[in-house]
């Protein structure tokens, strides 16, 4: 009302007021607006108004906002009328101020300029908008406002509230003109229309512009921001799209449905159908960004790359004879026991190709984790099937012949027990269900041929040994290494290097010579080397000449393999005291252990040193029991400990093992080294003792006896329990070396030490009576010997030359011996036992 109130007002017309001129910008009437002034002039207008009654001024802006002291010319002659609300003098001496518009005023005369200006204005009287067509108009221009607000967000609540509220079109344009319009050129013309419709309508029509305009630019930014987020926004829908999808019961993703399928071309027992089929479906749901994608695919990928139910046709014929072996020996697995290259992995191999199966093969060699054969629980990164699954895998087939090679290496040090995970492998009990840590699903291992090979029994952890066939593949002969390196090695080692057998020929002179100069092995695998080497030369040989045809022969294999490295001499053993030949099994086959005791002046010591640790020392005290229980029969002191010290060495690379098997060689030893009798030349022995002196079975004497033939031995001192392994002695080697089994250490004793007492009858023995024939020691030697040996503090283990065979007693002929052996062996006696009667 009071701005109605006031426009009808006649003002008074020619009132002077000072002027600040403004730079792009308009105060409009009804209106509030802050300025600050820092002009000096207008500062002066300003501070003169203030000292008016009414505060009043007149505003106008300048043309050229660039003008910093505006001419009268360069004023727009409209501007308005105002009031100075408050005003604040700032510390720079600027002046801010809250104006209040009044009414438009038209400059008429520029009265002042200096300090300030100064102007006589006039006041037109603004027209009456009033009526349905203002009304209507007034309406309009809300509406519009409103849509413009709420496009451009610059306005509160408040704001837009008070503005919607204002019902005259004079206020209304005002208003909207000082708070919408923001282009001072547009105010100025919209300060000059005095017509309050005319005005409006003006604003109206900016209005409409600004509308179209903010339209099209929220379109333009949406339309950009969609861009923006169409990744964001294509994963949103896909996956509403598969749950929709899921929802529906329809196929999903593509890479589930090709794991489908090929499940389903795979006839798997139905608890693994089951699991695969659960493993893809979290395939699906999980997230492809999710690192656990790898792991469930790689997962399915293993299982389906399982053989399942692929296997190979077996030949029908061996196939019986499998059935048949099955029906005996139900459950046993095949284990081959020898040394390195006698040829268990290829037999193995053999076996496959004779089946018409194929072969896989893993060493189990060090393994000392339970994961290794079991594999490792998917919950660990980068879990993997254990070594079983692997190879079935590779091989492809559910019934291959799977070969574990070095089952005597494994270890059971930490992480669980391999040979427990192994046992679940090769029991017929469990395989049928054997379950790996990683596919978590039982696997039927049950149509595998299992072999096992290793180099030694012994080590083969007991629960293993139990469920297998152990075939013993001892060393080979001379001969037979000879004819493999013909028949076998020399033509694949040929082919391996790109030769014919033309171009390079070996003859078996040749050959012999490689075995015998070049390799000392149980097996054949440095006869292969030894070959390769020779082909190897011979090829280059051939490569720059290509007409050659090469024949080895003894004089030029030194140029292919350099100078010998063994002698042919045959290790013919002195006759020696105190020096025993025992025989042992290692991982590389047979070998000579030869056992020495020397005895020095003491109070009783046992020293034992070599190797062997506590089994040793059980046999050596066991044998030095028996030699102190028959002292009287061997005619030494009983108490000969009380002065003498014995020290017991082993000195070849003998193990644990065999330390039992040593006993009769040790006894035999201590009472040659305690009699100082010498024992036989080239003879050997091997045997447990017990404390009465009964010699005991030994394992391993196939080896054994191989180890003696090739090292020169002519005479075996063997258990009697043993008799029954002769059967796999080589018939040559019976016939070439004399084999003595023996009961008693007694026979042992008399067989093998010079100048033995004779045997006693059983009652005798059992007497413990002295034997009635004098005694054959020679006690003043013994005493002699004794003597020296007090002097010098240690005894002498070599007999003078001489001293050896004149006592060997003369020969008995038993009919019926091989005549070789027997002219060998001059002094067989009839009453030992011999093989070759048998
Ligand atoms: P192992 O597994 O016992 O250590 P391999 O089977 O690896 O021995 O044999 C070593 C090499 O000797 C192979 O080349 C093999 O063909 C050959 N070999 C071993 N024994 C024989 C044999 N009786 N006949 C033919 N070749 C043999």
């Amino acid at each position: 009302m009071s701005d109605q109130g006031r426009q009808e007002v006649p003002q008074d017309t020619q009132e002077t007021y000072p002027l600040v001129a403004l730079k792009n910008m308009v105060v409009f009437p009804r209106t509030r607006m802050t300025l600050a002034i820092a002009r000096e002039k207008s500062v002066r207008a300003v501070e003169e108004a203030m000292m008016r009654p009414d505060r009043a001024l007149i505003t106008a802006c300048q043309r050229d906002p660039d003008i910093e002291d505006p001419q009268p010319k360069d004023i727009n002659p409209t501007g308005a009328l105002v009031e100075i609300t408050t005003m604040h003098r700032q510390q720079d001496g600027s002046l801010q101020v809250l104006l209040s518009g009044l009414h438009r005023v038209t400059i008429e005369e520029y009265l002042d300029q200096e300090p300030f200006m100064r102007v006589s204005v006039d006041t037109p009287q603004e027209p009456q908008a009033r009526g349905p067509q203002a009304d209507a108009l007034v309406r309009h221009a809300t509406n519009l406002f409103e849509h413009y607000a709420q496009l451009n967000r610059r306005f509160s609540v408040e704001d837009i509230n008070s503005i919607v509220a204002i019902k005259t079109a004079a206020r209304l344009s005002d208003m909207l003109a000082a708070h919408l319009v923001t282009d001072s050129q547009q105010q100025q013309d919209l300060l000059e229309t005095f017509d309050p419709l005319e005005r409006l309508e003006k604003i109206c029509v900016i209005m409409g512009n600004e509308i179209e305009i903010l339209e099209l630019e929220s379109t333009i930014r949406s339309r950009v921001r969609s861009q923006v987020d169409r990744t964001q926004k294509e994963y949103y829908l896909r996956e509403q799209l598969r749950a929709i999808q899921e929802e529906l019961g329809m196929e999903t993703s593509s890479e589930a449905e090709e794991l489908r399928a090929r499940l389903k071309e795979k006839s798997l027992p139905p608890e693994v159908m089951a699991k695969v089929r659960k493993e893809i479906d979290r395939l699906e749901r999980t997230p492809a960004q999710s690192a656990e994608v790898g792991v469930l695919r790689s997962y399915v990928d293993w299982v389906l790359a399982l053989p399942w139910n692929e296997r190979s046709a077996d030949h029908f014929d061996i196939e019986e004879t499998r059935r048949n072996l099955d029906e005996d020996h139900y459950g046993q697995i095949l284990c081959f026991i020898g040394p390195p290259g006698v040829g268990k992995t290829s037999l193995g191999r053999s076996i496959a190709n004779a089946l018409g199966r194929k072969f896989a093969r893993i060493s189990l060699g060090g393994v000392h984790d339970e994961a290794e054969i079991r594999g490792h629980r998917r919950t660990y990164v980068g879990a993997l099937p254990g070594r079983i699954i692997q190879s079935m895998k590779t091989v492809g087939v559910r019934n291959p012949v799977f070969l574990l090679d070095e089952i005597d290496k494994l270890s059971a040090e930490y992480r669980g027990d391999p040979a427990a995970a192994l046992l679940e492998v090769l029991d017929p009990e469990q395989n049928n269900t054997f379950t790996d840590h990683y596919l978590e699903i039982p696997y039927d291992l049950s149509e595998v041929f299992f072999i096992c090979t290793g180099n030694v029994k012994y080590q083969i952890p007991r629960a293993l040994a139990d469920r297998m066939d152990i075939i013993d593949l001892p060393g080979y002969m001379f001969e037979e290494k000879v004819a493999i390196g013909i028949r076998h090695l020399l033509p694949k080692v040929l082919t391996e290097h790109g030769l014919t057998p033309e171009q390079v020929k070996i003859p078996q002179s040749v050959m012999q010579h490689i075995v015998s100069d070049y390799t000392r092995e149980a097996g054949v695998r440095n006869l292969e080397r030894q070959l390769a080497t020779i082909c190897r030369k011979a090829a280059r040989r051939i490569i720059e000449n290509p007409k050659t045809y090469l024949r080895i022969t003894t004089n030029s294999l030194e140029q292919y393999l350099g100078s010998p490295r063994y002698t042919l001499t045959p290790t013919t053993q002195k006759t020696q005291i105190g020096v025993a030949m025992g025989l042992a099994v290692t991982e590389y086959g047979g070998i000579l252990l030869p056992v020495e005791v020397v005895t020095l002046v003491g109070k009783g010591d046992l020293l034992i040193t070599g190797q062997l640790g506590d089994v040793m020392r059980e046999s050596a005290v066991a044998s030095l029991t028996y030699v102190r229980s028959r002292a009287k029969w061997l005619g030494i002191d009983p108490n000969f400990q009380e002065t003498t010290d014995l020290h017991i060495h082993l000195p070849e690379n003998a193990i644990p093992k065999d330390g039992p098997s040593a006993g009769i060689t040790i006894a035999l030893a201590l009472i040659s080294a305690i009699t100082r009798k010498p024992i036989r030349a080239s003879v050997a022995m091997t045997g447990e003792i017990t404390l009465h002196g009964r010699v005991l079975g030994v394992g391993g004497l196939k080896e054994k006896v191989l180890a003696a033939y090739q090292a020169n031995i002519h005479h075996l001192f063997v258990p009697a329990e043993n008799k029954k392994d002769m059967a796999e002695v080589p018939v040559k080697i019976q016939r070439r070396i004399r084999f003595t089994f023996v009961d008693t250490m007694d026979q042992v004793i008399e067989g093998a030490l010079h100048g033995a007492p004779p045997m006693e009858t059983e009652s005798e023995n059992q007497k413990g009576q002295a034997p009635s024939e004098p005694n054959p020691l020679n006690n003043d030697q013994r005493t002699g010997n004794r003597d020296q040996l007090r002097r010098t503090g240690f005894t002498v283990n070599e007999l003078p030359e001489g001293d050896t065979d004149e006592q060997e007693p003369s020969p008995i002929i038993i009919p019926q011996v091989d005549r070789v052996a027997r002219d060998s062996y001059p002094n067989l006696r009839a009453k030992e036992t011999d093989t070759r009667n048998r």
